[in-house]
């Protein structure tokens, strides 16, 4: 995952470190490179462009090119930005004080819902809640078979009420919850292939029924420049809190990583980089940032 970025950044650092004093034509020609390697990445044209014109003033400032070690500064400023791109500081999940808490998952179908529901019940289970799982994607006739199987593999119930309507089995989810004296009701609801308005209708529907303390969108790294417009329509209609990044492990490019934060204002608040039950971790931007510079 973006290991293509993490390359291509490297060789131009590593060219910037080989020549000593840098020129503003160094610089620049650096920030052509970049702005390539992102671009490359499917990081979202607006944001590259944004992103490269904040790096370069501040690169071109006349302490980072007469300093003894430009190169480093120069790299020290990338890292900086970029941290700030992918969200500077760290978004934890809310749950509030109401029990149940209740966190709604988002997300066009395939996009690794259903599995982040799991992993999701499977971390918070780690740290002692006792979560119920429910599924409310009642079109994807597989979905609640899935999400009964891999709830069963993590050892977290799971709700269904097969034809029901959504919002219906979203409430008598909650309701189970409570008589079962379970403290988070993780909810997966329906994705479609593509952006549509009865799906978003749903989503605010159950949004409003229950109010959750916090809306995830699973939005799939490999997505590619798609992400942009995906995001942005699930932002406006349903508003969500945050984002869990899915299939981090893919060889895609994964720009899209790189490009949600600025475009939506939303966080990444997890990434998900695999099928096993415990590959969902929580975002660091700094953390990130540095893998991403090698
Ligand atoms: P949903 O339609 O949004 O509920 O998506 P699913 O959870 O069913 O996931 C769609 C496909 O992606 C399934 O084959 C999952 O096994 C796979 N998948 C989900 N998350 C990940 C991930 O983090 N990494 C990889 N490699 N595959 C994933």
């Amino acid at each position: 995952m973006l290991e293509n970025l993490s390359n291509r950044l490297q060789g131009i650092f590593s060219g910037l470190r080989s020549k000593g004093r840098l020129t503003e034509e160094d610089i620049n020609a650096a920030m052509r490179e970049i702005r390539m390697a992102l671009l490359e990445a499917d990081v979202n044209f607006k944001v590259v462009k944004a992103f490269v014109a904040r790096t370069k003033e501040r690169c071109l400032e006349a302490d980072v090119l007469d300093s003894l070690t430009p190169a480093q500064n120069v790299i020290k400023i990338v890292l900086d930005e970029l941290t700030e791109l992918l969200g500077r500081s760290d978004a934890k999940l809310e749950l509030g004080n109401r029990i149940p808490a209740v966190i709604m998952l988002v997300g066009l179908q395939g996009s690794g819902k259903t599995t982040a529901a799991a992993k999701l019940a499977y971390r918070l289970k780690q740290q002692n809640h006792s979560p119920l799982l429910v599924a409310a994607d009642v079109y994807r006739p597989a979905a609640a078979d899935q999400l009964q199987t891999l709830g069963g593999e993590i050892g977290v119930k799971v709700y269904r009420h097969d034809g029901a309507d959504p919002v219906d089995i979203a409430r008598e989810g909650v309701q189970e919850a409570i008589d079962s004296l379970r403290d988070v009701v993780i909810i997966d609801t329906a994705g479609r292939l593509h952006v549509d308005e009865a799906m978003m209708e749903e989503a605010r529907a159950i949004k409003e029924a229950l109010q959750p303390e916090e809306i995830l969108m699973v939005v799939d790294a490999m997505t590619g420049q798609d992400v942009v417009n995906v995001v942005s329509a699930f932002a406006e209609a349903v508003d969500f809190d945050g984002v869990i990044m899915s299939k981090m492990d893919g060889d895609a490019r994964g720009g899209g990583a790189l490009s949600v934060r600025e475009v939506t204002g939303k966080p990444i608040k997890f990434i998900s980089s695999g099928e096993k039950p415990d590959s969902l971790e929580e975002f660091h931007p700094d953390r990130m940032a540095k893998r991403i510079l090698g």
